[in-house]
């Protein structure tokens, strides 16, 4: 394997480069390859539909190498010695590439597509310089995806058995990643999971068209063959109590995400016709057979669809919209997404927001929701809206958020056949309002000793993950799920000990 010396000092200069890493600078970014926007609102498939062999090559040929400490590396949540990974790929080893992004990340297919990576390793890669950054995530589904359906997922060294019990609770980023690193350590680990089928956010909380489920589910089913068992539509906290399981188990991994919708508060919030974003994506994105009772079939659909917010969620509710109008008798439909604040402040993915775009979706900004109006059925028929104008937060708020304050006399009324409210996410209380031992920092976000062991205020009892950070990303729930099963795994050492 061809390997790039190290050059520069403490602080290189990209005057430093040499020739070989200059001439690659030379190699034009490759846009990748996307499902065009009139094909794609006919399906639920994802939009890029991977790199071929020879375009992840040249794309991986873009990496310059860069002196230590390479700064893709730093900007990973998780470490991934991306230059080592781009070296395989480039050197056309697929399978090596793929082994060197699984030994840092449990799901490195995932991440490769969701992470922003404009702020993490792409943000901080030294060819932007140049030309646009190297498409590391991009690279890394692509060897990942390549492995997974051309050899499988590797079988990892497995520790031997322990003879511990570990319940997961929450088959989301953070539980898969917990459940696989106990797995290897030898543990006998039992997932718990409310929804039908095991991957949580992966498969309830995010469109096909961003992530296809039939990843999701091939971790799972190699997570089975890891030895880790799924106990679907149990909820902890209502099926089952945390104490329960602690007699069951040696040690409890509490991984249950941040799943609980912002409530609006707002006259006619409760109108038929008015969705949260959750029950709108997985009734618009999931077949009936894998959704629970009381939440199958399609959402409603028509020719006005409003959406509020301006973040992730948001993109994919008017996304899932646009391709429900479009499949479902509503071609020339109308979906705008309503923001409160401008267009920058907006929280989302710069790819999500431009692929929204080329969808048709329309934008506003500057608005905000005062009612939503019913007909004499009780159903959602338009929204009265009102102008924002956004002010800096006080001198003396040490986080600089804007202030949103209305316009008076702004007031204006759209059409809305249905309304998703897209406004954040938080903490579900359900497991500490039943375990009062557990402790809680705000309603559903447990108080721990260090994100980088996960242990709560119970004995034996971990957390990591959005119920622990508030909602976040993919990666960093995985990073901190593995932070929180090496916990664990100390604590069972001291549980070993004592009982020698
Ligand atoms: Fe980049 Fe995310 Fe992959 Fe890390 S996990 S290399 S941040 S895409």
């Amino acid at each position: 394997m061809q390997v790039y010396p190290k050059i520069g000092g403490e602080d290189p200069s990209l005057l430093d480069l040499d020739p070989d890493r200059y001439e690659r600078t030379n190699i034009p970014a490759g846009a990748p390859p996307e499902q065009s926007p009139a094909a794609r609102l006919h399906n639920f498939e994802m939009v890029f539909t991977g790199y071929h062999d020879a375009q992840a090559v040249v794309e991986a040929t873009r990496c310059i190498h860069c002196p230590s400490p390479e700064p893709c590396i730093l900007g990973c949540p998780v470490h991934n010695d991306i230059p080592s990974a781009l070296l395989a790929i480039e050197q056309k080893d697929f399978e090596q590439a793929a082994n060197i992004f699984r030994a840092t990340h449990n799901l490195p297919e995932v991440c490769g597509r969701l992470c922003p990576q404009e702020v993490l390793c792409e943000g901080a890669c030294t060819v932007a310089g140049f030309d646009r950054a190297v498409n590391i995530g991009k690279l890394e589904n692509f060897c990942t995806n390549w492995q997974r359906t051309q050899k499988g997922f590797p079988m990892p060294e497995m520790a031997p058995r322990s003879g511990r019990r570990v319940a997961v609770v929450g088959s989301g980023p953070a539980g898969l990643a917990a459940a696989e690193e106990l797995a290897r350590d030898g543990h006998e680990v039992v997932v718990y999971e409310e929804w039908p089928q095991p991957g949580g956010l992966l498969v309830y909380g995010i469109p096909g068209f961003k992530l296809s489920k039939e990843i999701a589910d091939a971790k799972c089913a190699h997570l089975e063959e890891l030895g880790v068992k799924f106990i679907c539509n149990t909820k902890v906290g209502r099926d089952i109590q945390v104490d329960d399981l602690q007699k069951k188990f040696d040690a409890v991994f509490l991984g249950i995400g941040a799943p609980i919708g912002h409530s609006i508060g707002l006259p006619g919030d409760d109108l038929k016709g008015v969705y949260q974003a959750t029950e709108f994506l997985v009734r618009g994105n999931l077949p009936s057979d894998e959704l629970p009772e009381g939440m199958k079939g399609l959402p409603e659909v028509g020719a006005y669809i409003v959406v509020i917010g301006g973040g992730d969620t948001s993109a994919d509710c008017v996304r899932t919209a646009r391709r429900l109008q479009i499949q479902h008798g509503f071609p020339d439909g109308e979906v705008v997404d309503y923001y409160r604040g401008a267009e920058h402040e907006m929280r989302v993915r710069e790819e999500e927001y431009v692929h929204a775009q080329e969808e048709g979706v329309k934008y506003e900004f500057h608005a905000s929701p005062v009612r939503f109006i019913g007909d004499e059925k009780g159903h959602v028929r338009q929204v009265e809206m009102q102008k924002m104008r956004s002010k800096p937060a006080d001198k003396a708020q040490r986080v600089p958020i804007k202030i949103r304050i209305p316009i008076p006399g702004s007031n204006f009324i759209v059409p809305a056949d249905i309304v998703v409210l897209a406004i954040g996410y938080g903490g579900d209380p359900l497991i500490a309002s039943r375990t009062p031992e557990l402790k809680t920092v705000k309603p559903g976000i447990f108080q721990v000793e260090s994100e980088l062991n996960g242990a709560t205020t119970m004995p034996g009892v971990y957390a990591a993950g959005d119920d622990v950070r508030g909602a976040d990303l993919i990666v960093t729930a995985v990073a901190a799920g593995r932070h929180a099963a090496w916990g664990i795994e100390s604590y069972l050492g001291t549980l070993t000990t004592r009982a020698a």
